[in-house]
């Protein structure tokens, strides 16, 4: 039996949901056990392409427990129109494939409002948030001041509590913002029109886990990656929780649990939405073309990607920070196009080359370091191992591998569920 956690290494976006929707099949429950409705993982598959915001990419398979632990936000409106959204497609979600932890925070629609009013009085300093409430909901977790889903089986309790968190929050809505405040009827009738149909699907979710650890294959799987990790990412432009792999046993309500294998997730090129510093990025014509062949809209909010080459520095970091066993790089098949593939190997920061990831306050005056090897300039998205794989392409991988110390056990090709070379 083991625990394997799959987590981004760069940005968030490197194709995790893709990877998690294959490796399930050797699964028995996975678990998504941080961040909220903000990322946007994308399956293709046999019912269909879906980008998925909360729920856990195992939903598509037969005979998979999905779990949402207590590290994970929950916009209860948002998860049942998600849930609607897959079971229009011949998927069947019940308590039976679903379980959502009791202890997982509510994002209220005031922290989806604080969310916008916040990016609108910050202007050109915003964060990029999706404004999906996120940080708003984690901020107030760590201040004591939301409500957990498990607390609609207590109402009397719920109430009361509701009402002084509003007090608290209306005085920041309307003193702050000048926004709308609502009113403890509005919001307990918001809880009964989408919390209640969330019940059948609570549970002490890490007593599940605990329960079946050792005996069950369990997965983890993170959204965004490290550099958006609220600890070691590119603070301030990070995201509010911790997508290491780490952090999983934690959110996912078995703190004592081991991890066997981290499969950390790379792209062949960088790509990063929002704000803050992204070194090796690249504009004009060179980045539209990128963004082009790899289709770069956010699976979230459909914002067009920022692009540019694989970056060493930061995805070594990213493995390290991972404590990743090995390595899925995807969407190699992009890069075909390109007569020669440039890598970011190095930072200048100031004049000095580092390969050390900088501390947020001076990341912003790195410049990448940009090295070129040969390209294979043709169609390798029908390639199944390694060995078919252009010279070039094997190359470029064995390169990568080395650069960042972490052995290349996945190569994807191509975004269906087969286009995958494993080695
Ligand atoms: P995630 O949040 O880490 O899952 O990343 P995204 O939602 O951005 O998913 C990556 C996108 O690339 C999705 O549209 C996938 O279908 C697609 N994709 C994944 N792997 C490959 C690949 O190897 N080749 C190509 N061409 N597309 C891929």
């Amino acid at each position: 039996m083991s625990n394997c956690a799959i987590v981004g290494i760069n940005w968030g976006d490197e194709g995790k949901g893709r990877m998690v929707d294959l490796i399930a099949a050797d699964y028995d429950v996975v678990v998504r056990y941080q961040g909220g409705n903000n990322a946007g993982h994308t399956v293709v598959n046999e019912y269909g392409k879906f980008a998925l915001h909360l729920l856990p990419s195992g939903i598509f398979r037969k005979n998979i427990v999905n779990v949402l632990g207590n590290g994970t936000v929950i916009d209860p409106e948002k998860l049942l129109e998600e849930i609607e959204d897959v079971r229009s497609h011949g998927i069947a979600i019940s308590p039976e494939n679903l379980k959502i932890s009791d202890r997982a925070p509510i994002v209220f629609p005031y922290h989806r409002d604080q969310d916008v009013l916040e990016e609108a009085r910050l202007l050109d300093a915003k964060y990029g948030s999706t404004k999906r409430g996120i940080a708003p909901v984690y901020g107030d977790k760590y201040m004591k001041k939301t409500i957990m889903l498990g607390e609609l089986f207590y109402p009397d309790y719920l109430k009361k509590r509701l009402e002084g968190i509003l007090e608290w929050k209306n005085l920041t809505l309307k003193n702050v913002y000048g926004g709308k405040t609502y009113s403890l009827d509005e919001l307990l009738s918001w809880l009964s029109a989408y919390g209640e149909q969330l019940k059948p699907f609570l549970c002490d979710t890490g007593k599940y886990l605990r329960g079946i650890d050792g005996k069950k294959n369990i997965l983890f799987e993170a959204q965004l990656g490290v550099l958006r990790d609220v600890d070691f990412g590119i603070y301030p432009y990070t995201s509010s929780s911790a997508p290491l792999a780490a952090y999983a046993p934690i959110g996912a309500g078995m703190p004592g649990t081991k991890l066997d294998r981290v499969i950390g997730v790379v792209k062949a090129y960088s790509t990063c939405v929002g704000e803050g510093p992204f070194t090796a990025e690249w504009f004009g014509e060179e980045a539209s073309r990128l963004r082009e062949e790899g289709a770069e809209y956010g699976a979230a909010t459909g914002r067009p990607r920022r692009v540019g080459p694989m970056d060493i520095v930061a995805t070594r970091y990213g493995v390290m920070m991972q404590g990743a066993t090995e390595v899925a790089l995807t969407k190699i098949d992009i890069l075909s196009y390109m007569e020669q593939i440039p890598v970011c190997t190095q930072y200048d920061l100031n004049g000095k080359k580092t390969d050390e990831f900088p501390y947020p306050a001076i990341i912003a005056e790195a410049k990448p370091v940009i090295e070129y090897m040969p390209g294979w300039n043709c169609d390798i998205s029908g390639c199944r191992s390694f060995e078919e794989l252009p010279k070039a392409a094997q190359d470029y991988i064995l390169s990568i591998e080395k650069s960042i110390g972490c052995p290349i056990t996945n190569i994807s090709v191509g975004a269906s569920r087969d286009a995958i070379i494993r080695r």
